[in-house]
């Protein structure tokens, strides 16, 4: 018997798009987002391959392509201009789009309209504080209004410092890496490209543009480091003379509208990504935040959810359980592996000095990752298991 009703919290790109999978798979969902509007955090987001199949499955790709920039490789230069590695984000040949770099609200203000046009119902201003119940049918919780809600399923895509999450693992504070990418739009005339210049460009002098931040900087210290906006970009324009002139250009106005910090905070391989009676779930960033190197955050809770609602949309053939196993087991493996390619990438980043590890830098091969086929692997799985006779 498929479960009916769907309660999803959070509306970020997790949640929205989960919303959007399960609609297509026929199950019916309510979003609860905390805040009276959706949250900008600002900045542009960069989708792979795999995640842009997702979008073109779910009718948001051809709304969104034409939004955004459009490339396929991210190259590595030295300050005097030197390649020194070449990136592949996509590739419309090789595996099917090109890569895609979008404002993250546009892509937001997109999904809403979607899920506004198929009647998706969106409740703003509705903080989740905790489960109160589970049986094996259902789930009921808390909101910090004081009123409650019962679900068939209730799904945490309320982000790194989930709230959900506290209900599988009470103790779990993600831990801050004591790094920060802190970043700038500008235009890109501002930067006066020489003629032919690629774009996306990664730009390393030997310090690596990397600074140690001092104690205190928990997640309240960034939240007051990310207020103080004048110091943000004096932290930018900082060592710019060691840059090439395109950067100093970049930096020499930045529009405190423009600017975004954003932590690494990571959170360790959880054991499981539901709760015992399986009507309690996390995805996204709440159940594996992955480091940025390899612009695979998104890209992988974009997977979780669509790889979720295709495995719910078999819930009258094969157990729950069962179901939310194989999805869990699928989709670490695949997140380990993302994790390695994060690796191999902060290895070539990396001064050689600073190479310590003795971690030997490998070829990253990324078909596995840019031409996955999970239509096909969700249904072969079911049919593997209707054939051992579930
Ligand atoms: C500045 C910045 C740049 C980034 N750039 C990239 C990039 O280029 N590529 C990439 O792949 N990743 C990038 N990331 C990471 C990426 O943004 C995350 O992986 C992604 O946002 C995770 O989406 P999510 O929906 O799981 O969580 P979130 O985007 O954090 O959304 C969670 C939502 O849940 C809501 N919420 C939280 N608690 C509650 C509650 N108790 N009740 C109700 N609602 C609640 C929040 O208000 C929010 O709307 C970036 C992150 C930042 C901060």
């Amino acid at each position: 018997m498929a479960p009916l009703n769907i309660a999803i919290i959070g509306s970020g790109l997790s949640g929205l798009s989960l919303a959007l999978a399960l609609h297509q798979q026929n199950i019916p969902c309510t979003i609860y987002e905390s805040h009276l509007a959706p949250l900008n955090i600002g900045g542009a987001v960069m989708l792979s391959p795999n995640a842009l199949k997702i979008l073109d499955a779910l009718g948001v790709y051809e709304r969104v392509r034409a939004k955004g920039y459009n490339f396929e490789t991210l190259e590595y230069k030295n300050g005097t201009g030197e390649l020194l590695e070449v990136y592949e984000f996509g590739g419309k040949e090789k595996y099917g789009y090109e890569a895609l770099r979008i404002y993250r609200t546009v892509l937001i203000d997109e999904l809403l309209a979607m899920l506004k046009e198929k009647n998706i119902a969106i409740v703003f201003g509705k903080k989740f504080t905790k489960v109160v119940a589970e049986t094996e049918k259902d789930v009921t919780w808390d909101f910090q209004d004081g009123s409650s809600q019962t679900a068939d399923i209730l799904v945490g895509a309320d982000g790194i410092h989930s709230t959900v999450r506290r209900y599988l693992y009470p103790d779990l504070v993600p831990a801050f890496t004591g790094m920060a990418g802190i970043t700038a739009a500008v235009p890109t005339a501002q930067l006066k490209l020489p003629p032919g210049y690629h774009i996306p460009v990664t730009i390393m002098t030997p310090s690596g543009g990397f600074k140690r931040m001092g104690d205190g900087f928990d997640r309240a210290g960034w939240e007051r480091y990310m207020a103080d906006k004048d110091a943000l970009v004096a932290f930018l324009q900082e060592d710019a003379s060691g840059f090439p002139a395109m950067v100093q250009n970049a930096v020499s106005h930045i529009p405190h509208a423009k600017i975004n910090v954003w932590p690494f905070y990571v959170v360790p391989k959880l054991e499981r990504w539901a709760s015992e009676k399986r009507r309690v779930v996390i995805l996204g960033d709440g159940a594996h935040a992955i480091p940025p190197s390899a612009g695979q955050g998104i890209n992988q809770a974009f997977e979780d959810g669509y790889m979720f609602a295709l495995l719910l949309g078999q819930a009258d053939k094969v157990e729950m359980q069962d179901a939310l196993s194989f999805w869990q087991e699928y989709r670490q493996e695949r997140i380990a592996k993302v994790m390695w390619v994060n690796r191999q990438i902060d290895l070539r980043r990396m001064p050689k000095e600073a190479q310590t590890s003795g971690e030997v830098i490998e070829e990253i091969e990324l078909s596995w990752l840019y031409l996955p086929n999970f239509k096909d692997d969700v249904e072969s799985w079911v049919r593997g298991k209707l054939e051992k006779g579930n």
